[in-house]
């Protein structure tokens, strides 16, 4: 295993040796820290984002059970009322004063509207309509059997209504609605035309009708809005919170506590207390809104269509959460006593103006100074590395060759030279070595000037490169000579190349000047590895140069490939 690890990491290193292109590490570098640093910097935001939608349901949790807080009042409240109903209707109490006024609603209980009234100060006047008003409806009913205790335990709780609710500002109004056509109710100053009215609505209203045994059968409490939009315009919206009273599984009717608008708004504030930020906003069920705290309604965050239609399927399938709906971030609760939803809106600038806002904006900047930094250092880097890497090619070529020919110099020839003659005689090829020295070259210098004399040295070598293999060498090795190395060539093949070189030497006219143009020629030895089986570079090069001599011995411009005195 570790042996396998030891030769992965080998030959990876060996692969980046290979392509050690520095640029490309410097890009793959620069990339891989510049993803990491924006997934790290993501990571941040999404846990920023995390903490700020708890932080919007904390701020939400603690308004929403304020608010539940106060409404188990009015709920618990509204249990006792029903408690103390069932308790009267169990054991009436015997008071005359309750007697006479079952007496007095025998009297009048066919008269279209009565009031029995026993104490002003200290009990609420029950009211009541005819027995053929009752008879009228399904959902009412007038039953002898139940009717005096009834009327005895409205009486007996229409004190309780009047004290309880008098004692706090909260509801508007508390009150036993019954369904064999008589209510109590506080703060309702009525005279005799409105008793009727007033009970017509009151049993047509949805918090009295669906009170019924089928309607609500767990008989628990529920709670209504009715906007002004409804059936009754005129009336101001409300909420109602209303419970069924039942006694020996009867139906006797309905205690209910009216909210309005305001108050609901009051209660919202009074939650919301020092949770300034942000603003919340109570909805029914339906999505109809209650109440809001923000004080001026040009403020309130109003959503259209669409993001309604969002909110109530987030709402519907959820008892909390939270969701973005364009630049704001809504967070819900529904409540426990209450049959609605409270709602925080936070908009994009109170988000950017609280903590979670400064907090991402330097995040941002940070990312967006470490990027711009990382930009910076890798252009210069870049430009670095560009630079070195062509002053490291410019050095090595200059290191290699000759600068006036721009064949190899005679160190470059020399190695590869050497390198070749060895892997000609491992296998067993032919390895054929040419020297060249230019003719009466110094006459040119002397001639022309040393100037001419170099533009032919340049000339002579773009002549002698021309037309060999990309495996053969051509170097400059003196002054004006030249060696040409052929690998895998035999003899005759070679003395045919260096023929070659010496008559396209012969035959081109060389501009020295302006108006003056010379030929030139040049003189060969040849060798070849395979006439002794020497492969020693320098030893073939001595005998070409030999050979060479000869050819400047017998008149120059030609190539020598034998020893003349072995002929
Ligand atoms: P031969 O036919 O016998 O070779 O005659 P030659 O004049 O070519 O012989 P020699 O070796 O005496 O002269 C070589 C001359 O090449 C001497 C030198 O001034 C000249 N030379 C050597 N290197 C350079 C160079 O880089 N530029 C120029 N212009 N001349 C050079
Ligand atoms: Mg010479
Ligand atoms: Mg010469």
């Amino acid at each position: 295993m570790q042996r396998d690890t030891y030769f992965v990491k080998r030959s990876f290193l060996q692969w980046l040796h290979n392509r050690s292109n520095p640029g490309l590490i410097v890009n793959i570098c620069f990339l891989v820290v510049l993803i990491f640093s924006t997934l790290l910097t993501w990571r941040e935001v999404v846990v920023l984002e995390g903490a700020y939608v708890s932080s919007q349901r904390n701020h939400l949790e603690t308004v929403a059970s304020a608010l539940d807080r106060q409404l188990q009042f009015s709920v618990d409240k509204l249990l006792f009322f029903r408690k103390s109903m069932g308790e009267a209707l169990q054991t009436p109490l015997g008071f005359d004063v309750l007697q006479m006024a079952v007496a007095r609603f025998k009297t009048v209980r066919n008269t279209p509207s009565w009031q029995l009234i026993v104490d002003k100060d200290r009990t609420l006047p029950v009211n009541g309509v005819s027995d053929e008003f009752v008879s009228k409806t399904t959902l009412l009913n007038r039953d002898d059997e139940h009717i005096s205790h009834e009327i005895s335990a409205a009486l007996e709780v229409g004190y309780l209504l009047r004290l309880a609710s008098s004692s706090t500002q909260k509801e508007e109004r508390a009150m036993y609605i019954s369904r064999a056509g008589l209510w109590v109710a506080t703060n309702t100053p009525v005279n005799d035309d409105e008793i009727i009215s007033r009970y017509y609505h009151f049993v047509t209203r949805p918090w009295f009708t669906q009170q019924s045994g089928r309607a609500n059968r767990a008989r628990a409490v529920r709670w209504f809005f009715s906007s002004t939009t409804s059936t009754a315009p005129a009336d101001a919206p409300t909420i109602t919170a209303s419970v069924p009273v039942y006694f020996n599984n009867y139906w006797y009717g309905v205690v209910a506590l009216d909210f309005s608008v305001a108050t609901m708004k009051r209660l919202l504030k009074d939650a919301v207390a020092d949770h300034t930020e942000g603003e919340y906003q109570l909805y029914d069920t339906r999505l109809n809104l209650i109440a809001s705290s923000e004080a001026s309604a040009s403020k309130i965050n109003l959503f259209d269509d669409v993001e309604r239609a969002q909110i109530a399927s987030a709402i519907a399938s959820d008892t909390e959460g939270g969701l973005r709906l364009g630049s704001r971030f809504v967070s819900w609760e529904r409540l426990d006593h209450f049959n609605g939803v409270v709602l925080r809106v936070h908009t994009l600038d109170e988000g950017v103006r609280g903590d979670f806002g400064s907090i991402s904006i330097v995040l941002a900047l940070l990312w967006a100074l470490f990027t711009a930094m990382l930009l910076i250092s890798w252009l210069v880097i870049r430009r670095m590395v560009r630079n070195m890497y062509t002053l490291q090619n410019s050095l090595q070529w200059q290191a290699w060759h000759d600068p006036l020919t721009r064949l190899n110099n005679r160190g470059a020839l020399f190695e590869r030279a050497k390198q070749l003659a060895e892997t000609c005689q491992q296998q067993s090829l032919p390895f054929s070595v040419i020297q060249i020295d230019l003719d009466h070259f110094k006459n040119i210098n002397d001639l022309f000037g040393h100037q001419a004399g170099d533009k032919v040295l340049s000339h002579a070598a773009g002549l002698i490169a021309t037309g060999l293999r990309t495996s053969d060498v051509a170097g400059r090795v003196g002054g004006e000579e030249f060696c040409v190395v052929l690998p895998g060539i035999a003899l005759p093949e070679a003395s045919a190349v260096a023929e070659r070189i010496r008559s396209r030497i012969d035959s081109k006219e060389i501009l020295v000047k302006k108006n003056t143009t010379i030929r030139i020629s040049a003189s060969f030895g040849v060798s070849c590895a395979h006439e002794k089986g020497n492969y020693n570079f320098e030893q073939l090069q001595s005998i070409a140069d030999t050979r060479l001599y000869q050819a400047k011995q017998y008149g120059r411009n030609r190539v020598v490939w034998r020893d003349r005195d072995k002929e």
